[in-house]
Formats: structure tokens, C-alpha cells, sequence
């Protein structure tokens, strides 16, 4: 059995590439400007731009604001961390509220370390050639394709005499037959990636100053700060990150961390790559919290922060003062502020159909139409969650398709919210008069 998240079906934000959302693309559907907002502070993480900044997406119940947060995820570079924190979860008995925020602050850091290892067999090589050897009028990459280690090794004194007789350029990617070391060309590459992609390459590295084949390759892997931080604490060990269970990790400790981080940055071994930390139900923190995000985020490694909140004006917690979210002025005023609105009927049906195929369920138009109202009438979450009733129930009787009687009978099973609060009221009236 597949388990189906109730985010699956979001792929990226669906925008084209100025930046404009599309109607409906990478499974969203409508929320165009907050989508588009959203895409802008992207570009900028990925140009570095941003970290240490704050955005928070503020609107009703279920109008996507984790979804946006999600396409936003998507549209990260694998390596670039991104980490999910309900407000709530800070506030546990094994640890203080600010030490479980600094450890998600740390595991939204990324270090890219590069390291150098011998090249093994069966990997596509990428060599440089100097323009004195092959006569091309730039210096660039040729792509050697082989999975053959002995082929590479054998190039080393042969190289040069083939690529010349073949006329190979730098930039020229070519493969090698085994048998007779014979070099064919392919292409141009440039070390453009559609090329590697195309190769199904993935790793890259570089060889051969002066026509020399080097027999080893730069790794490059991530690990985020977080990790570092409890692989080298004595008290917990690597094993902890698997247990999941880290305890608290002394201040100590991340300051020698960070200083190492400083180091190999300056040696060139590695690299920071600020990640993005999602807080959902921002208005569950309370003021300890909000002040140290205030501090932390001035400091020199903070991811960009996202938070999300369906609260209007309410009280800040651990205060007695009210305001928007629930966020403290001084954090709001730094924030970049991204708003979701409700959605129309017709956008609902739309998200609804996109999840029915996600969830692999064949559901009749006329059907999808009334989820449409029924999302209008109750919410969005709601009819999403009638989706896998209705279609136990259309089994039940056989149909392969969810018509809308079986909706209409899941829909007496379960109450939604407005008819579980009329129950509620009932009760109580009865019970205490
Ligand atoms: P809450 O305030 O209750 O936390 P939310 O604003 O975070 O709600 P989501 O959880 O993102 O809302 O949305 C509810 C469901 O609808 C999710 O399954 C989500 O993936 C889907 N959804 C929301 N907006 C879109 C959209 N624009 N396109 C496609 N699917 C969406």
C-alpha cells in the first residue's frame, strides 16, 4: 500500500520562467499573486540573497499555505535543506523551547563540503583540455564517455595523438570504444548539464591539465550544520541522528563547530548553503520564542525563515497583548508578508480533481461539481477528505467510478466543522441546561 501525502501532488509553485504563475501547473491551481510572490524570494535564495530574512503567508484556513511552502521546497536545489516545524513541536519536556528552535535553525543550514576521491569504474569522466594540445581556440571540457577504468588509465598516453587525429576540441564530448581505445565525437558540451544529463552522469570532475589524465574526482555531499553539530557531540554520536532523539547539544560545542565551518570555508573545502525553515501555526510561539527568532535571525548563519498563520489580530502568547498573528510588532515589521486568499468554487473543484488523480480515484464531473459547492459550503479540506470514503463506499456497490450519491452518503457519515460545533452546542444545552 502507497501512502499518499496531503501535499503530493505539489510538484513546484507553477510559474513559467519569468516568474508568472501559470492557471493550473506542478498540481496548483489558482492563489496566482501569492504564488508569484512566493517564486520572487525563491530566485533570491537561489542567488543567495535572502538568508536571514523573514516571510510570513497569512490567510484563512486550507487556502494553501503549506502548499506554497511545499512548491516553494520543490523549487530548491536537492542539496538546499528545507525544514517543516509546527510552532507547537517547540514546546516538548526534553528540551527548552529556544534549543529545539536552534536546532532547526541548524538543520536549515546546509554545508557543502567537497572532498577528493579515487575515480572508480563504471563513472563518466569529464577531463580538461589545454588548448596547446588539441590547437582550439578556447580552453574548455571534453566529456570522455566510458565505463572502463583500464581505458582511462591506457588514455593517459594515447590521448592526445587521438584527439588530434579525430579533431576533437575542448568542449567536444565523445565516447571511447573499449576494445581499441578508438574516441568518436558526440557533441558539444561545454560542460553544459543537458549534456551530463543526457549521459546519465552524476558525478563531474576534473582531470588532465596538459593532456595528464588525474585519476581522481572532487565529491561533493551536504550535510547541514545540525548534523555536524551532533556527530561530533560526545554525549550523543551519529547514532542519535537516526534515533532521531538528539538531546540538547552545549552551546560550546557549536561554537567550535562554527569555527571549523569558518576555516574550511576560507580553505575552500566547503560552502554554506542557507536552506529554509517553515514554522506552520506561527501563532503558537510565544514572546521567549519570537525574541530569540528576532536575534537569531541577525546572525551570520540563518536560513530564510517562512511562517505561516490563519490567525487574524490575537494575543501574542506568554503576553497579554494582541496583535496581528499573534507576532510580536517588531518581528512583523521585518517580515516580507505574503497573503493567500479563499478560494473561488471553481478553483476548489479544480484542487479536488487534481487530488482525486493523485489519489488514483475516477470521480464523475457532475460529481466534482458538487465537491465544488460542498468545499464552497464547508471547506476544502473537508471534501478532500470525502475523497477516499466516497470511493470505499462506490466499491461497496460496485461502480468503478465515485458518482455523487456516494459522496452525498459519506457526507451524512461525517460531520464537518459547522455541524460538529451545532452538535457540540446541542449537547452541551442538554447536558448543563
Ligand atoms: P491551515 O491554515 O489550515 O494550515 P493551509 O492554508 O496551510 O491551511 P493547505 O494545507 O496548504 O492549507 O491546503 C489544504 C489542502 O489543499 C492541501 O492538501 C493542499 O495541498 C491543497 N491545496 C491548497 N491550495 C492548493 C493549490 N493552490 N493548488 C493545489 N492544491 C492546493
Amino acid at each position: 500500500m502507497e501512502r499518499i501525502g496531503a501535499h503530493s501532488h505539489i510538484r513546484g509553485l507553477g510559474l513559467d520562467n519569468l516568474l508568472e504563475p501559470r492557471a493550473n501547473a506542478q498540481g496548483m491551481v489558482g492563489q496566482g499573486k501569492a504564488r508569484r510572490a512566493a517564486g520572487v524570494i525563491m530566485k533570491m535564495v537561489q542567488e543567495g540573497r535572502i538568508a536571514g530574512r523573514a516571510v510570513l503567508i497569512a490567510g484563512p484556513a486550507s487556502t494553501g499555505k503549506t502548499a506554497i511552502a511545499m512548491g516553494m521546497a520543490k523549487t530548491l536545489g536537492s542539496d538546499v535543506p528545507f525544514v517543516m516545524l509546527t510552532a507547537s513541536e517547540v514546546f516538548s519536556l526534553e528540551m527548552s523551547k529556544t534549543e529545539s528552535l536552534t536546532q532547526a535553525f541548524r538543520r536549515s543550514i546546509g554545508v557543502r563540503i567537497k572532498e577528493e576521491t579515487e575515480l572508480i569504474e563504471g563513472e563518466v569522466v569529464e577531463i580538461q583540455v589545454d588548448r596547446s594540445v588539441t590547437g582550439a581556440t578556447k580552453t574548455g571540457r571534453l566529456t570522455l564517455k566510458t565505463t572502463d577504468m583500464e581505458t582511462v588509465y591506457d588514455l593517459g598516453s594515447k590521448m592526445i595523438d587521438q584527439l588530434q587525429k579525430e579533431k576533437v576540441l575542448a568542449g567536444d564530448v565523445v565516447s571511447i570504444d573499449k576494445a581499441s581505445g578508438r574516441i568518436s565525437k558526440l557533441g558539444r558540451s561545454f560542460g553544459r548539464a543537458k549534456d551530463y544529463d543526457a549521459m546519465g552522469a552524476d558525478t563531474r570532475f576534473v582531470a588532465c591539465p596538459d593532456g595528464e589524465l588525474q585519476t581522481r574526482k572532487e565529491v561533493v555531499h551536504t550535510v547541514s550544520l545540525h548534523e555536524i553539530d551532533v556527530i561530533n557531540s560526545r554525549t550523543q554520536g551519529f547514532l542519535a541522528l537516526f534515533a532521531g532523539d538528539t538531546g540538547e547539544i552545549k552551546p560550546e560545542l557549536r561554537d567550535q563547530i562554527n569555527t571549523k565551518v569558518a576555516e574550511w570555508r576560507e580553505e575552500g573545502k566547503a560552502e554554506i548553503v542557507p536552506g529554509v525553515l517553515f514554522i506552520d501555526e506561527v501563532h503558537m510561539l510565544d514572546i521567549e520564542c519570537f525574541s530569540f527568532l528576532n536575534r537569531a535571525l541577525e546572525g551570520d548563519l540563518a536560513p530564510l525563515v517562512v511562517m505561516a498563520s490563519n490567525r487574524g489580530v490575537t494575543r501574542i502568547r506568554g503576553t497579554k497583548y494582541q496583535s496581528p498573528h499573534g507576532i510580536p510588532a517588531d518581528l512583523l515589521d521585518r517580515m516580507l508578508i505574503i497573503s493567500t486568499k479563499k478560494y473561488s468554487q471553481e478553483e476548489m473543484r479544480e484542487i479536488v480533481r487534481i487530488r482525486c488523480e493523485e489519489e488514483d480515484v475516477k470521480m464523475e464531473p457532475e460529481c466534482l461539481d458538487l465537491m465544488g459547492v460542498m468545499a464552497q459550503e464547508t471547506s476544502l479540506r473537508y471534501s478532500l477528505n470525502l475523497i477516499a470514503p466516497s470511493q470505499l463506499l462506490a466499491q461497496r456497490r460496485k461502480a468503478p467510478v465515485v458518482s455523487s450519491q456516494d459522496v452525498r452518503a459519506a457526507y451524512q457519515y461525517y460531520i464537518d466543522v459547522q455541524r460538529s460545533t451545532a452538535y457540540a452546542k446541542e449537547t452541551a444545552a442538554l447536558m448543563f441546561g
